[in-house]
């Protein structure tokens, strides 16, 4: 049996953070526990080299099993730095309405300095025009005000993931703990405090448990620790501690997009280009309104995207959906995989929202600016009207949250409802969902949460 003063469970991008900043204070034993692999630091060079290339998100490696492999929208990392050392690289904030909703002390203004500092930890930096494909330039000009180049966290051609930026500088402190390949099954709980927890078929002791396992993993643990909404418990024999509703309220961007064939002079562009650059997947995004988005406002994003051999796609998304899924177990076992039903298009108004954003892709790439470097459409095929193919491919952006959610899991400081010394400080926490990707969100309601565990 190990004792530790804290225990975090899961070390993706916000159980880097919570590790990284709990350990600050010498006197305080951290353990931080992942499923994954931990490649060690960045300069002993280990870590595989999809995982670093930051051109390409990296999908055929290091993630967990689906319980529908068909299902992209589920794909999640298993690995330390979790979904930040595969993901797109792209770093954004949302404006303050998106936060300001959240609860006391969550307010943009409280959450400003977190995000500030979280950019800073992940050496984010803005694109130049010049570094993007003319894939992405071409939308950059076609979108007018509406399009911009993206910021990103990598690092040359190096994803600067997590666990890079918040680990790297700290292995060495004698009261941090790095537990990997270790699943961590349960806490272990007695009346309304935590003791510890199952993980790797340990025992691991503590007097604080924090939760960092993402939207998915976080309810599944607090499921199987006996934490969770009474029906869901029983179909796992799983004996109730305290009845919440963890894993309801899943909310994800939801949208889709097309591939075309790239015409020949792209191809001969793109070769120029790819010379000189590196050619990243990302580079550009461009805000839109669906008809009921206040006009200060937007809540579509188009997302065009290049991949080696030139495949060229674009995709819509509705960046403020109002359907919701659910985060449930298939079985009490911690290596099974989860039921993941996000619920996507349940409201009508989110396939409205996303067909308006497709019927615009399709304008755009009919404008002067991109319509010399698209050929041919491979999927879906022009002649499938837009509503149809969003009723028929609607999938999410890889940006779940809302499953242990502020006011309904947790409180206003992240403390599981009922429980002293229990935590989720992850994407899991936000109870609406920001406008944009979510990594830097994340990064942030990790750093604050760190300063009231
Ligand atoms: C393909 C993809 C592309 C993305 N692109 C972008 C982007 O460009 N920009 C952006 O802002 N966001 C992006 N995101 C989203 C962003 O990466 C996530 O929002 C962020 O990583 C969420 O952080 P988290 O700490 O909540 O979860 P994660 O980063 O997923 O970390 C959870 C960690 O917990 C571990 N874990 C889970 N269960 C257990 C268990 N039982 N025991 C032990 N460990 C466990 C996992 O292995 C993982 O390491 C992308 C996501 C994906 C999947």
């Amino acid at each position: 049996m190990e004792r530790f003063d804290v225990l975090v469970l899961g070390g993706g991008a916000a159980g880097c953070v919570l590790a990284s900043r709990l350990s600050e204070e010498p006197d305080r034993t951290v353990c931080l526990v992942e499923a994954g692999p931990d490649y060690g630091p960045y300069d002993e060079g280990r870590w595989p080299a999809d995982i670093l290339d930051a051109r390409q998100l990296a999908l055929d490696s290091h993630c967990w099993a689906r319980d529908d492999e068909q299902d992209r929208s589920q794909l999640r990392a298993r690995i330390l730095g979790g979904c930040s050392a595969h993901n797109a690289c792209a770093v954004l904030r949302g404006p303050p309405v998106d936060y300001d909703r959240w609860g006391a002390g969550w307010s943009y203004d409280e959450l400003a300095p977190y995000l500030d500092r979280g950019e800073r930890m992940l050496r984010t930096r803005p694109l130049e025009e010049d570094e993007v494909s003319p894939w992405h330039r071409a939308f950059l000009a076609a979108g007018g005000d509406d399009g911009f180049l993206l910021h990103v966290n990598a690092v040359g051609g190096v994803r600067w993931n997590a666990a890079f930026a918040y680990l790297d500088l700290v292995r060495g402190r004698p009261n941090l703990t790095i537990l990997a390949d270790t699943l961590a099954d349960r806490v272990l709980t007695e009346e309304g405090r935590a003791g510890g927890a199952l993980a790797g078929g340990r025992e691991l002791l503590a007097d604080t448990v924090v939760l960092a396992a993402s939207s998915y993993g976080s309810p599944a643990i607090l499921l199987r620790s006996g934490i969770g909404p009474r029906d869901e418990l029983g179909r796992h024999g799983i004996s109730a501690v305290a009845e919440l509703p963890v894993g309801e309220g899943l909310i994800d961007h939801v949208g889709t997009g097309v591939v075309w064939e790239p015409t020949e002079r792209l191809q001969r562009e793109a070769a120029e280009f790819e010379r000189e650059h590196l050619l990243l997947m990302g580079g550009v995004m461009l805000r839109g309104r669906s008809r009921s988005c206040p006009p200060e406002l937007f809540d579509l994003f188009v997302f065009p995207a290049i991949e080696p051999g030139y495949e060229i796609s674009a995709a819509a998304f509705a960046m403020q959906p109002h359907s919701r899924g659910r985060v449930g177990l298939t079985a009490r076992e911690p290596g099974a995989p989860l039921s993941i039903d996000h619920g996507f298009l349940g409201d009508e108004r989110d396939a409205d929202a996303v067909t308006e954003g497709f019927e615009a892709l399709r304008e755009l790439i009919g404008s002067d600016l991109v319509k010399g470097l698209v050929g041919r459409e491979l999927r879906p095929g022009a002649a499938i009207g837009a509503a149809d193919h969003v009723r028929g491919t609607a999938r999410g952006f890889f940006h779940p949250v809302g499953t242990c959610a502020i006011g309904a899991v947790v409180d206003e400081r992240c403390r599981v409802l009922g429980f002293e010394n229990l935590y989720v400080a992850d994407a899991s926490v936000m109870p609406s969902i920001p406008r944009v990707p979510v990594h830097l969100s994340t990064i942030a309601v990790a750093e604050r949460a760190s300063e009231w565990i």
